[in-house]
């Protein structure tokens, strides 16, 4: 007989990665059910409950919510095959890796990308996006792609100019926001912006697994996905339009997820979502202040260029060449219980990505960011002093 080896770890692991972010205890209760008879009433009043919850979250009343059993790039999908017809063309105003990978599924679709460049450590360039639909004379470009927070380069952009700005031109593309990675940290409006589609998913600000994606569609593009002659089942809204969940998920629905979602939104508003917002803001603070400390020893530094596009989900920190981020993060991970990201694609390797979105508090953050310097000290990378300070300063004022 052979005694199993217990390898529990004490204590909780912190999950700071962009996404997927912890999930609340009372989120993951809220999953420990059975499967359900698809005819049970209780699975249209999740369902719906979800459904309201988001429009709330989403600040819309006048669209409609789809949710899907996806990921992002599933609803990126849905986006491109609702919207654009076979060699239509969208808009994908460059920030970062995520802009770039809905533009290369976007192309990989059958339809034409128009890009304007991606300017490392800077938000979405508006003077570029105002050119770029300005020389659309023949009106080619059906809609426009935007990233709100790109999760790569940790970016914000400010979406009301933006939108302003596309305004100004006059050209009728719809307006597509995604939200994936700031739903739930940072305010937004889709209704107050004149968004015209927003896509999202379960598993960053929503503090749910991963595996349900959503979609808010206003009349203007509902319209357009209505006369859009592209062939497509699975993700047609038109299809998804029904009062039957078996319809609305076009099958049987991710119930278990969704009684998560429906929680994980109680929580939210709960809580409030100025606080909500609110406490993003200052953890990303104590965030932005202890790189701000690392960054004085000239080795580190912030990927953003520009402090108010810091993105209050995810920081991500630029490294000198040559360290080895993959075993910075399995130290931090595998000694000190905190996992954190490495940057993606054109930035691999030069920098790691802190996740400070969804259920975080200043015990998580202040962890999060000890551990981070216990595990650079432990690799030889040079770091200025004084980090783990720079954010406790930042968090005396923690609201009690
Ligand atoms: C995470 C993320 C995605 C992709 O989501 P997946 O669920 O990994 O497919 C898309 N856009 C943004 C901004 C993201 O942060």
């Amino acid at each position: 007989m052979s005694s199993s080896k217990v390898n529990r770890i004490p204590g909780r692991r912190f999950l700071h990665s962009p996404g997927p972010t912890p999930v609340p205890d009372e989120v993951l209760w809220a999953m420990c059910r059975q499967p359900m008879d698809l005819a049970d009433p209780r699975v249209d009043s999740t369902i719906a409950a979800c459904e309201a919850g988001l429009k709330r979250l989403l600040g819309t009343e006048q669209g409609d919510v789809f949710l899907y059993a996806s990921n992002g790039h599933g609803v990126w999908e849905a986006v491109v095959e609702n919207l654009l017809p076979l060699g239509g063309a969208a808009l994908v105003p460059g920030t970062g890796h995520f802009s770039e990978s809905w533009a290369v599924q976007t192309e990989a679709l059958g339809r034409r990308v128009v890009r304007t460049p991606w300017i490392e450590g800077l938000p979405i360039d508006e003077a570029a996006v105002v050119q770029a639909l300005r020389a659309d004379t023949a009106r080619e470009i059906a809609a426009i792609f935007v990233v709100h927070t790109d999760t790569s380069s940790g970016v914000t952009t400010d979406l009301a100019s933006l939108k302003r700005a596309v305004d100004a031109t006059g050209h009728p593309a719809l307006f597509v926001v995604d939200v994936v990675a700031s739903l739930g940290a940072a305010p937004f409006s889709m209704d107050a912006l004149g968004a015209d589609v927003v896509v999202g998913a379960s598993q960053k600000g929503l503090m749910c697994p991963p595996g349900v994606g959503l979609i808010a569609v206003n009349p203007r593009a509902m319209a357009v996905s209505q006369a859009n002659p592209a062939p497509r089942f699975y993700w047609d809204w038109v299809r998804r339009q029904s009062e039957l969940s078996y319809r609305k998920f076009c099958g049987t629905a991710p119930q278990t997820l969704v009684a998560g979602m429906q929680v994980a939104l109680d929580l939210l508003f709960a809580e409030g979502l100025e606080a909500v917002f609110e406490r993003h803001r200052r953890l990303s603070g104590a965030v932005h202040a202890a790189v701000q400390a690392w960054s004085s020893a000239g080795a580190l530094g912030f990927f953003c260029q520009v402090p108010q596009a810091r993105s209050v989900s995810v920081t991500t920190v630029t490294v000198p060449p040559g360290t080895d981020v993959d075993a910075l993060r399995s130290v931090a991970r595998e000694r000190f219980q905190v996992a954190f990201a490495g940057a993606l694609g054109p930035l691999q390797g030069r920098g790691f990505r802190i996740g400070h979105l969804g259920d975080q508090n200043p015990a998580s953050i202040l962890g999060c960011l000890a551990a981070i310097e216990a595990a650079m000290t432990v690799q030889g990378i040079r770091f200025g002093p004084g980090g783990v300070e720079a954010a406790v300063q930042s968090l005396k004022d923690w609201p009690a």
